[in-house]
């Protein structure tokens, strides 16, 4: 229930923005209004915006009730500054997504709600990125990357959003609109608004008035620093059009919302090279760091002794950091050139600048690219095995401080010496040195009363370090947020805090905007509201909340993400120990059964951007497994022993319904359709134009020939159970066109005795009946063993999902082959390619993107096609039988795939049949296994 004033926002908006994006109820206010920080604000209101429109009706009528509003991007903020209690204005999935670039790729102009590695994409084959590089770059968005000044390893201050940015358009909590690119809006803005501009110009004096506090300025910005506003904006413009422009980056959301912003880019240098060097202790890398600073190196990274000990079983990781002694300390360099000769030298001069600093271990640059991508990976490493060793139920705070890189030694010991009187174990460090930005991690159980006082007092300690000692950063590049606000004025001394309260007094007179951010009144406000971090299931209890699963989750932004979902669990879980009889419980759980559980695809696409792996699809699987009465695991049971009978049927239904569609024609079955699952509560399964007809009986030969070279060959149930829909050419059954590939490239099929029984267990496993999928696993185990002569002969099955099952599954002896691995290892070399002078459409399955083979897909289907494209699909959301059960999540899944086919396409290809039937219904193009195509251009090599 909304709270009387919130109904009136509600109803004022609901005339300017459809229902569903007004958002109220306790399962998704929760979810969504969850940010990567350690703080937990749930807002009463959730408005997804999708138009500048909707931003000035939200704030305007937000102004008209005196109500908060917090802007939300990608929400991997760590500082407590995208959440709030009041309304979240949360960018929408279809807006906020168009770019500009000029010929010469010398800027590019970006939506905010496109995310930086986007960006990067999209500038790539130019040799050129943006400026930003913060290591969320994947999964953070251009709004927060410009809203939170956000920078990283490379970019330094010199790149980051502050001095690469050229333009911006924003809406300012009034609803005024300032584009700085536009000459009659600048104008306009300068006739509506002439006291903000004449107060921003006497700000302005009065800073460059005082040598003292423009030193003062100047000084804190050659370190990184996103404390407070950028007030150096102030001294460094003179036209307050250009001071409003660089006073926004960093602001967080407190004076105004950014639509756009165009960068300047930066050139990408086309070679690298990779370093990791070992110092005895931390005083002699700070040595090092000061040479290396003089010398052309583009990146730095420290990590201190814990920071090894927690990646030095890694892949990748030297073996001898084990025997170092208790205080070495590493620096992973990384040194750019535009060309070979560039790059040797630079690597001679590191060299020998570096001869007078003693090493812990001698050290070499590699430019292999798995050497180098491995030494990152260790990098990377860092924080999420700092997050995953921690006890369960335990707070993650990353803290983000930096001082002057001449301090920094002194001030990363005296920090430990902090770490061990507030006895804070564990406590890794490790950052950009060249910026003298270190983090480390605290994880205190916030559970216990005590640990906060405790945090209080220490953070009160780290910032007179870091601001009385070392005239230092609070924060360098995660933003003030909430945790930061009360040590503002401390860090930027009375008078320049004075000019930031009046630079929030001038864009935000009532204190709408993400109140509490970055200003804030209440001295306490960074040891309040912590999250909980509730104990929940153990494949889920090391997540830190971060979001970056969100970019892989094809549910993200429909019902909830793989983030949202464990959220939801850790707080069914804690509401279970805690409050067992809550209507509270009752309607969590009620709403998780189809926004956690029934619309998860549980493909596992999640674990691939997941820092710490986590695989919420396992969780998911996990509960349904716990769901599953005796009825349902006793059906489970029955077709898993008569799957012969089963596929028969299925093969029998599909022909029947099939014939009903040719004599009845499409509008009319889908309108029989629609109407028969309306009147079955949603239980029938939905049909679709794109349905299957039935597929042929597989017969396999029983005579084999010698000398001749054989493969075992597994038709998964679905390609003996469906064959082509009515659209489809040839109107072949998939294993028909198999045998005839494999053929035709000379080798001869065994098919696993009792073929028609086998199944690999995952279309049970998904739906958690464990037991069945084990013993279908095990039988079909015992049947490609035998076929495969012990595991001598290369086994292939057609469809990529079953084969990634068999592959977690079954004997790691088995050679298993899906289509694409199996084509190109097996069969390319056997056949002369004709390829087809069109362009045909890809999609990648989520099975075949876990075992990496999205760019040979490509590469096969370029054998294949003239022309190839590969649109920019996440999980299509068919999951199995999803396509029938929950129609909407495949239309979700593949509601930009239309617009991303080129005219003319005429085919699609892809290596899973339930897939294909969602493609081609979305895509309006039949989409069929690869080895149609294959089949298609190939004959036997002359
Ligand atoms: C594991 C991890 C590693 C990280 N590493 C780095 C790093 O290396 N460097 C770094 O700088 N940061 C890092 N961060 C912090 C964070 O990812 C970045 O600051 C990022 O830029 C935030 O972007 P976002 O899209 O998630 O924004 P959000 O978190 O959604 O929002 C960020 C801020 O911007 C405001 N905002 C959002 N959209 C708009 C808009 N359109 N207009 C105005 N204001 C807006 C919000 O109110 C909020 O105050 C890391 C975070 C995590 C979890
Ligand atoms: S599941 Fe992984 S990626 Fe997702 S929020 Fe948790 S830790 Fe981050
Ligand atoms: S399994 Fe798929 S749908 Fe489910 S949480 Fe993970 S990515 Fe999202």
């Amino acid at each position: 229930m909304l709270s009387d004033v919130y109904q009136r926002l509600y109803d004022q908006l609901k005339t300017s923005i459809p229902e569903d994006r007004l958002i109220h109820d306790d399962l998704r206010t929760l979810a969504y209004g969850t940010d990567a920080s350690f703080y937990r604000y749930v807002p009463n209101l959730i408005v997804k915006v999708e138009s500048e429109q909707e931003v000035i009706a939200t704030l305007q009528a937000c102004r008209g009730l005196g109500l908060a509003v917090t802007f939300r991007a990608a929400g991997t903020s760590l500082s407590g500054q995208a959440c709030t209690d009041s309304v979240l204005l949360v960018l929408g999935d279809k807006g906020w997504h168009d770019h500009a670039m000029p010929e010469d790729r010398s800027e590019i102009t970006l939506q905010a709600g496109l995310r930086g590695a986007q960006a990067n994409r999209l500038l790539a084959p130019f040799g050129k990125k943006i400026g930003p590089d913060p290591a969320s770059i994947d999964s953070a968005k251009i709004g927060g990357i410009v809203a939170n000044n956000a920078c990283g390893m490379a970019s330094g201050v010199e790149l980051n959003s502050q001095y690469t940015l050229k333009d911006i358009r924003l809406i300012f909590a009034d609803g005024t609109v300032l584009d700085t690119r536009d000459e009659h809006s600048r104008q306009a803005f300068r006739s509506q608004k002439k006291d903000w501009i004449e107060r921003l110009q006497a700000l302005s004096a009065r800073l460059k008035g005082d040598p003292a506090l423009v030193d003062k300025i100047q000084r804190k910005y050659k370190i990184k620093n996103t404390t407070g506003y950028s007030v150096n904006a102030l001294i460094e413009q003179d036209d307050p059009i250009k001071m409003i422009q660089h006073l926004i980056v960093g602001s967080e959301g407190t004076l105004a919302f950014i639509s756009d912003v165009t960068f300047a880019t930066a050139e990408e240098p086309s070679t690298k090279a990779t370093s990791l060097m070992l110092f005895p202790d931390i005083s002699t890398m700070c040595e090092a760091v000061l040479i290396l600073r003089q010398c052309p190196v583009q990146a730095a990274e420290l990590m201190d002794r814990l920071a090894l000990r927690t990646v030095e079983d890694k892949p990748g990781v030297p073996d001898h950091i084990k025997t170092l002694g208790p205080d070495v300390t590493a620096l992973l360099v990384e040194t750019a050139a535009s060309d070979e000769a560039g790059l040797a030298a630079n690597i001679k001069e590191i060299g020998e600048k570096l001869q007078p600093i003693a090493m812990a271990h001698e050290y070499h640059f590699t430019t292999d690219p798995a050497e180098t991508a491995a030494l990152w990976t260790v990098r990377k490493g860092i924080f999420p095995s700092a997050c995953s060793e921690r006890p369960v139920g335990t707070a993650v705070i990353i803290e983000d401080i930096a001082v002057p890189v001449e301090s920094l030694g002194d001030c990363l010991l005296e920090l430990q010496k902090l770490f061990e009187k507030y006895d804070y174990r564990n406590c890794v460090i490790w950052g950009h040195v060249f910026d003298g930005n270190v983090h480390f991690v605290l994880t205190p159980d916030f559970s216990d009363t005590s640990a906060i006082e405790k945090y209080k007092t220490f953070m009160t300690e780290v910032v007179d370090l870091v601001v009385d000692r070392y005239d230092g950063s609070l924060k360098a590049e995660h933003g003030t947020g909430r945790n930061m606000a009360p040590f503002v004025e401390k860090e930027w001394g009375p008078e320049i805090f004075a000019v930031m309260r009046e630079i929030k007094d001038i864009f935000d007179p009532e204190r709408l905007l993400n109140p509490d951010v970055m200003i804030s009144d209440d001295p306490d406000i960074f040891v309040k509201q912590f999250k909980p971090m509730p104990a929940a299931h153990e494949i889920v209890d090391t997540c830190i909340e971060c979001g970056f699963c969100e970019r892989n989750c094809m549910s993200n932004d429909f019902t909830l993400s793989a983030r949202q979902r464990i959220v939801i669990w850790r707080e069914i879980s804690e509401l279970r120990r805690t409050a067992p009889d809550s209507p509270r419980l009752k309607k969590l759980e009620r709403m998780y059964a189809y926004y956690g559980d029934r619309t998860c695809a549980a493909d596992g696409l999640c674990a691939l951007s997941c820092p710490v792996e986590i695989n919420t699809g396992l969780l998911i699987k996990d509960l349904r497994a716990h769901q599953t009465g005796g009825i349902g695991r006793f059906l489970a049971g029955q077709i898993g022993g008569h799957m012969d009978r089963v596929t028969g049927a299925m093969r029998g239904t599909l022909g029947t319904v099939d014939r009903v569609h040719r004599l009845l024609g499409s509008t009319v079955m889908n309108g029989l359709a629609r109407g028969t699952r309306r009147l079955s509560f949603e239980r029938l399964p939905q049909w679709n134009p794109s349905m299957p007809g039935r597929a042929d009986v597989v017969r396999p030969e029983r005579a084999y020939y010698k000398g001749v070279d054989r493969i075992v060959y597994f038709p998964a149930c679905i390609a003996r159970t469906m064959g082509p829909a009515r659209q489809d050419e040839p109107q072949l059954s998939l294993v028909h066109v198999t045998e005839n590939l494999v053929r035709k490239a000379g080798y001869q099929i065994v098919y696993p005795e009792g073929l028609d029984k086998l199944c690999c267990g995952m279309a049970f496993n998904s739906k958690g009946f464990r037991r069945t999928a084990d013993e279908k696993a095990a039988e079909l185990e015992e049947a490609l063993i035998a076929a495969s002569e012990g595991g001598r002969l290369p086994i292939f099955c057609d469809t990529s999902p079953c084969l990634h099952h068999m592959k977690q599954t079954l004997d790691p002896a088995l050679k298993l082959y899906e289509p694409i691995e199996f084509t190109l290892s097996y069969l390319a070399d056997r056949l002369d390619f004709e390829p087809l002078g069109e362009t045909v459409a890809l999609h990648a399955v989520c099975s075949a993107k876990k075992m990496g083979l999205e760019d040979k897909l490509v590469a096969l289907a370029e054998m294949c096609a003239a022309e190839v494209v590969l649109p920019d699909v996440n999980c299509c959301g068919f999951a199995g039988d999803k396509g029938f059960s929950v129609p909407e999540l495949n239309a979700f899944g593949l509601r930009k795939l239309k617009e991303q086919l080129p005219q003319g396409v005429r085919q699609g290809f892809s290596t899973s049949r339930t897939c294909e039937i969602g493609l081609s219904l979305h895509g309006e193009i039949p989409y069929q296994s690869i080895l149609y195509l294959v089949d298609q251009v190939t004959r036997t090599k002359e």
